[in-house]
């Protein structure tokens, strides 16, 4: 089964994680400092890394001191991680729905969504093509919130020619192995703002202080931390971020192979009937992290379930997270986002990934069989 997303994994990365493991630190070392350099030079703003990129939301969130009632606005097409540690951190989930080609938060929806509550509009990278980060920004600057953004399928993307990273207040990424990169488990937040991000990166490491001017208690010895707000153990080990420092300095490599795979699929799929290909906005360069395909909804099941027959790991990505049970207490149920509803019942998510072997020419002429056969 060819899977729908798959890391890539080079000798280097073995040979620097296999020194890692034989280092005195295995956690707490130089890798981790190294790797969050190389990460704040390569997206372009401070960055600090964290154990998933769940963590990373939940440090984001949990950094900005939610008072009872506080609101957040997401869009339903993410994966609930955006939510859950939204909610796990005191906000009030809001949804607002997605524009019907990339999938992701629609800004002209997003401002009768904000109310004296909000504090943050949270978008989503959605396959790794940038949400509208210019109108989002703008929006976020003229009602007094922040912008915070999922980046979790986008590193290495850019926007109007910046990176994703350096244009929100708050990035999140992840470093799961079907993501753009991987550690294995791993996640890093970047932040222009200095004192949000050291709020966060003090989260990730249970909240402890241990510098002599801020401490509350500085006469306690040279032994002493201690904590003022509580925090998690969210930190990435040495040797994981050893395998991060390696896989960043192939991020071009993979992007290109991304590119490429994506270029095939339009070539070998274009000109198919009833079948939709993603839209790429031109003014983005995204880092392909998935390739989402829309199909008639009523034949989405068939075709997906004929891919698998094949061999062909699709996906779909994803549920709309308030069709997820735990919304329905709070009353959401279908019908409250068509658009995004309208997405997911149409969407089959092709495989995409750094590992060009695969992606032979057998493949696309297999999987442009398939579509035909049944789209035509
Ligand atoms: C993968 C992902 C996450 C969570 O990242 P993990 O590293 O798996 O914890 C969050 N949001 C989105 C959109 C994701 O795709």
């Amino acid at each position: 089964m060819i899977p729908y997303g798959r890391q890539r994994i080079s000798k280097a990365d073995i040979e620097l994680v296999t020194e890692a493991l034989s280092s005195d630190l295995l956690t707490n070392g130089p890798r981790v400092a190294q790797f969050e350099r190389k990460l704040s030079e390569y997206v372009g703003a401070p960055t600090i890394v964290v154990s998933s990129g769940t963590a990373a939301l939940h440090c984001a969130f949990s950094a900005l001191d939610l008072q009872p009632g506080d609101e957040i606005i997401t869009p339903p097409i993410t994966f609930i991680a955006t939510q859950a540690t939204a909610a796990l951190a005191g906000a009030t989930v809001k949804f607002c729905d997605v524009q019907a080609d990339t999938g992701n938060l629609d800004p002209e929806k997003v401002e009768s969504k904000i109310t004296r509550h909000t504090r943050a509009i949270v978008a989503v990278d959605y396959a790794g093509h940038p949400a509208e980060l210019n109108e989002l920004s703008e929006i976020a600057r003229r009602k007094g919130v922040l912008l915070i953004e999922d980046a979790s399928h986008a590193i290495g993307s850019t926007y109007r020619g910046f990176k994703v990273g350096e244009i929100a207040d708050i990035t999140t990424f992840s470093f799961f192995p079907t993501k753009n990169l991987t550690t294995a488990e791993g996640g890093a937040v970047s932040s222009r703002h200095p004192e949000l991000l050291k709020r966060i990166q003090k989260f990730s490491k249970q909240g402890l202080v241990r510098e002599q001017d801020e401490l509350i208690n500085g006469t306690e010895g040279p032994w002493h931390q201690e904590v003022h707000e509580f925090g998690l153990n969210y930190r990435l080990s040495d040797i994981l971020s050893a395998l991060g420092i390696s896989q960043l300095s192939q991020i071009e490599n993979f992007k290109k192979t991304r590119s490429q795979i994506f270029d095939r699929y339009f070539q070998h799929l274009g000109h198919i009937n009833r079948l939709t290909l993603p839209t790429r906005r031109s003014y983005t360069e995204p880092m392909w992290h998935l390739f989402p395909i829309h199909v008639p909804a009523d034949l989405r099941r068939s075709i997906f379930e004929e891919l698998r027959r094949n061999d062909i790991g699709v996906q779909v990505n994803y549920l709309p997270v308030h069709l997820h049970p735990v919304f329905a207490r709070a009353g959401y149920k279908r019908g409250d986002f068509p658009i995004s509803e309208d997405f997911y019942d149409s969407e089959i998510s092709l495989p995409m990934h750094a590992n060009p072997e695969v992606f032979n020419e057998k493949y696309f002429t297999t999987i442009a069989g398939i579509f035909s056969s049944i789209l035509e």
